[in-house]
């Protein structure tokens, strides 16, 4: 099983399915022992080859990944990527030349704009998805990784800094910011022209260096530096809880967590609360959706944008943003347009509402492609946020009064605050419940949770 550079392997389940999938069964070696974020199963990772990465036998998500070099390779990507940030920060991204007039943007101009004009819910979006997140996580995998290549201890904190990362991750969204790009260039060069900047080209080398610095970071190198007591290094018995962490993956028999002063049970790693699920899962996902279901109405129906030319001005909704894109031609553009700001937040709305229906009547219909159903939610969402950035973009851009202006309206509110709860909305709900489902003719699935990991 453990050959060829690169195969993908199967981590391993011992004997038949565990009745339950968070008991120990007795079978396996502590030492390797993963828990399934997706589905919840207990079961025993392989020693990987390089590059090679383990698939759970029951859901076929990947477990780990082998990443040769990580600390070396990554480091040397976020040196890179920290330099290429700076670039990107100071000096012009953008010009808009009409009529003998130009403009000239950075990349926080777009910001302080929509701030300006009173859109500051949006600006504080869009600052945080594209600079903050993305100069934060460059800055903590710098703080992480130097001290584990220079062979030096840990900083103090080292698990909550790391634990951050982990969450930024899918915040970052410079691809998309990318898109944003593209889209106004097109929709403004009928109009004026658009001369790209320093920072541009900095910026789009950075989603790059970005992207590979995550890639090539292997989560279990670091977190293998991390002392653990001893209490939580003894193997599980035969037929005790085990608990899972969802930050470091640390599998743990339930006694040796750490209880707080609230009583809440910490991993012994990284410190952070241990659930057996996530906490009422299923009641903040329909929350959350219901309030995405309300805001969609509006920022489909209000403007996103009014359109001053030639003291003329004129608003923009998303759907009569798609058209005009039709209208002149640029029909690749209109269907990118299309499927991230109308198609995409209705799938998932579509996908979540019917994820939570199946796992409120416990339905046992193909748990694997509800999982999978899942992921194509989690992975999507972000991609909408292309009109936002695009509404951004085009009001820094486009700022010569009466000639040219653009101004952000309220459905780019509306709309934001959709692409935003969806995302909490995914985040909140809990793959597993899908697999609970299929274990209560069993021992019973939540009666078998234990009291301390039940927070
Ligand atoms: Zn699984
Ligand atoms: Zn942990």
């Amino acid at each position: 099983m453990v050959a060829g550079t690169g195969r993908a392997l199967i981590a391993r389940r011992v004997g038949v399915w565990p009745r339950v999938s968070g008991v120990y069964s007795g079978h396996m070696s502590a030492g390797t022992l993963t828990l399934c974020d997706d589905c919840g199963l207990l079961q025993q990772s392989p020693r990987l080859p390089p590059r090679g990465s383990a698939q759970c036998v029951r859901c076929g998500k990947t477990l780990h990944r082998h990443q040769p070099d990580s600390v070396n390779r990554t480091l040397a990507l976020t040196l890179t990527g920290l330099v290429l940030f700076i670039v990107a920060n100071s000096f012009p991204f953008l010009s808009f030349e009409m009529q003998g007039r130009s403009t000239e943007t950075t990349l926080i101009t777009g910001v302080v704009d929509l701030t300006a004009q009173g859109k500051g819910e949006v600006a504080a979006v869009v600052f945080f998805t594209s600079i903050l997140a993305p100069g934060l996580q460059l800055l903590l995998l710098l703080i992480v990784l130097t001290p584990l290549k220079l062979g030096r201890p840990l900083p103090p904190g080292f698990p909550t800094l790391f634990r951050w990362f982990k969450r930024l991750v899918p915040w970052g969204m410079m691809d998309v910011f990318m898109i944003g790009i593209l889209v106004s260039v097109v929709k403004l060069t009928d109009m004026a022209n658009i001369v790209p900047g320093l920072s541009l080209f900095a910026f789009v080398v950075l989603i790059f260096v970005l992207a590979a610095a995550q890639a090539s970071l292997a989560p279990d190198v670091v977190w293998e530096r991390v002392p653990l007591p001893p209490e939580a290094r003894r193997p599980p018995a035969r037929g005790e809880v085990v608990v899972g962490c969802d930050v470091c993956e640390l599998v743990v028999p339930a006694g040796a967590a750490k209880i707080d002063r609230q009583g809440r049970a910490r991993c012994p790693r990284c410190t952070d609360v241990l659930h057996r699920r996530k906490p009422r899962s299923l009641e903040r996902t329909w929350a959350l959706l219901i309030a995405a279901t309300i805001c969609y109405v509006p920022a489909n129906l209000y403007p996103i944008m009014a359109v001053t030319s030639l003291g003329q001005t004129q608003a923009d909704t998303i759907l009569s943003g798609v058209l005009f894109l039709l209208h002149h031609g640029m029909w690749p553009l209109a269907i990118v347009v299309f499927t991230a700001s109308i198609f995409v937040p209705l799938l998932k709305l579509l996908l979540l509402f019917f994820l939570l229906l199946s796992v409120h009547f416990k339905s046992s219909w193909q748990p694997r492609r509800r999982t999978l159903m899942y992921r194509v939610t989690e992975a999507i969402g972000r991609w909408s946020m292309v009109d936002v950035y695009v509404v951004t973009i085009l009001v820094a851009l486009v700022r010569l009064g009466n000639l040219a202006s653009i101004e952000a309206q309220a459905g780019a509110v509306f709309f934001c605050a959709v692409v935003i709860l969806t995302m909490f909305a995914a985040m909140s709900f809990d793959p597993r419940l899908i697999w609970d489902a299929m274990e209560q003719d069993h021992v019973g699935a939540r009666s078998g949770s234990p009291s301390v990991a039940a927070t």
